[in-house]
């Protein structure tokens, strides 16, 4: 399984993330982390990203994209897919993932859009600085990463429509509800038509694969 997901911020793709990774065993790569990560610590990376994370800005995409390469890559050596949270938020960024994963053999079968309306997911997030203390979960700043998403990534997700690879699920209710819904539409046994020509050109006579086209398949 490799999976994108694309959601606005309070969707609650970060606890949908880790439980699509751990139902395909696949490491969850979420960007959001890795720099809070970095943040932590102290890094230089962690030090040249902390000012946009901060107010809700993105971070020069040459930091992201090397942390996602790297990651990517170690995928790859362990035989693995991924789930991808947090990245392509850009068109330039969906270029730069294709490219690297590409190289790799690593395309993404799926991306896969959880669907928030903008007042619940203001809602949610500052349900969680309560809990969490984002320091970017202060609603002036959940309001520009708001913004920033519908200006700059919600073209990715018509991009990966065009690509004839999105998935785009409701993401309100429960977290269990969401999984629930997630779940079912990526264990559609349908997905061998998401492949690319290769696999969709092979012979009629050719059995289906016995498990869903996302677990095989699609090695470009
Ligand atoms: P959310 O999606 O709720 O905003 P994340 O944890 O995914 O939260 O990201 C937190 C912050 O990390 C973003 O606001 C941004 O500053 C930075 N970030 C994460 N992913 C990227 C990315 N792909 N490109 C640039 N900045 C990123």
């Amino acid at each position: 399984m490799r999976l994108v997901l694309i959601a606005p911020p309070g969707a609650g793709k970060g606890t949908q993330a880790a439980r699509i990774a751990a139902r395909f065993g696949v490491p969850h790569i979420a960007t959001g982390d890795l720099l809070r990560g970095h943040v932590r610590q102290g890094t230089p990376l962690g030090r040249a990203a902390r000012a946009s994370m901060d107010a809700g800005a993105l971070v020069p995409d040459r930091i992201v994209r090397d942390m996602v390469g790297e990651a990517m890559a170690h995928a790859k050596a362990a035989g693995v897919g991924y789930v991808l949270d947090g990245y392509p938020r850009t068109r330039a960024q969906a270029r730069a993932v294709h490219r690297t994963a590409a190289g790799i053999g690593m395309t993404p079968h799926v991306a896969l859009h959880l669907r928030v309306d903008d007042e619940e997911a203001v809602r949610r997030m500052l349900a969680r600085a309560a809990a969490e203390h984002r320091p970017d979960d202060t609603e002036s700043v959940i309001r520009r990463r708001l913004k920033l998403y519908h200006e700059v990534t919600r073209p990715v997700v018509e991009g990966y429509a065009e690509r004839g690879i999105l998935v785009s699920v409701d993401g309100t209710g429960t977290a269990d509800q969401v999984t629930a819904r997630v779940l079912e539409r990526l264990e559609e046994p349908a997905w061998p038509t998401i492949c690319t020509p290769p696999l969709l050109s092979r012979p009629a006579t050719v059995e289906p694969a016995a498990t869903p086209g996302l677990m095989t398949g699609c090695s470009t």
